[in-house]
């Protein structure tokens, strides 16, 4: 197990602009974060429940940790942000603590936004956590309960696994706000693809259209892996005093047979 570390509050300097693909689910925050931000005493006098809580849930490499810290960087939040695993390998009570901690943080730090990474690690179905992982979220529920909305503190998890989490945690005033990040679409690869090879000298047989289709089913960290590796062959070539280092359709092609795609079906 490991002792608390110091809990950290940052300032994210991730962009949407930096999240191909991201215009949908940008606009899901307008309502989440900007209207509590900017209307509180209107919410407040007309007696609106606003969601307390937005789970970001979809495979695995498909933006989820990015879209949380672009939303701090939009609305200009501080950011606080902690993994279930890292929770769940702490020392008996420390998780407990630590979860704490997050929340008196993040009061201290308003506007802030909490992001609560692999939730599913300890808020899955009662049997599979154990009793661990059931005091981390009895801990955690206890805290979202506890915490009037409003108060500029925001609070976002994410998981791959959303079907396997405990129905406690998706009740009305806990995480009552769900947004799918999937898997890019065609548009948004090109858009990874472009972010990815920017300021790379391309060669002719370079093709963002045909790439975009072509790399259908991969999520978003494989693509820019795929990206990033198509690049290191122009490099080799341009150490070795090569004159033409541009990177190549084939360099893609080499690049994509060595990255496997990982999202399955479910
Ligand atoms: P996990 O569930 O594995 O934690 P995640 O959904 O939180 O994944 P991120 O951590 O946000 O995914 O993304 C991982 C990396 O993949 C990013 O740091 C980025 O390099 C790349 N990436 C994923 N999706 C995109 C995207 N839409 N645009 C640009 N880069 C992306």
């Amino acid at each position: 197990p490991t002792a608390l570390r110091e809990i950290f509050t940052e300032k994210p300097k991730t962009k949407w602009t930096d999240i191909g693909g991201s215009d949908s689910v940008k606009e899901r925050f307008d309502e989440a974060i900007e209207w509590p931000l900017r209307h509180g005493d209107l919410i407040q006098r007309l007696g609106v429940q606003m969601p307390k809580g937005v789970l970001l849930y979809g495979p695995p490499g498909c933006s989820k940790t990015l879209t949380a810290q672009a939303v701090a960087n939009t609305y200009n939040l501080n950011f606080i942000a902690i993994k279930g695993a890292e929770l769940i390998s702490m020392y008996v009570g420390e998780s407990e603590r630590a979860v704490r901690e997050v929340f008196s943080k993040a009061k201290q730090a308003a506007p802030c936004v909490i992001f609560f990474d692999e939730i599913d690690s300890i808020g899955s179905e009662r049997d599979s956590t154990g009793t661990k992982g059931l005091n981390v979220l009895t801990t955690l529920l206890n805290e979202m309960d506890g915490f009037e909305a409003l108060k500029d503190v925001f609070i976002l998890a994410a998981t791959n696994k959303p079907t396997s989490l405990d129905p406690a945690l998706l009740r009305p005033g806990r995480f009552d706000s769900h947004v799918y990040v999937g898997p890019p679409n065609e548009v948004a690869r090109k858009e990874i693809i472009m972010l990815t090879t920017r300021g790379a000298t391309l060669a002719k047989d370079v093709n963002f259209d045909y790439l975009a289709a072509d790399l259908e089913g991969w999520s978003g960290a494989e693509i820019v892996r795929i990206c990033q590796n198509a690049k290191l062959p122009a490099l080799r070539r341009a150490l070795k005093g090569e004159e033409d280092t541009r990177v190549t359709a084939a360099d893609f092609g080499t690049a994509r047979a060595g990255v496997r795609k990982g999202i399955t079906p479910e």
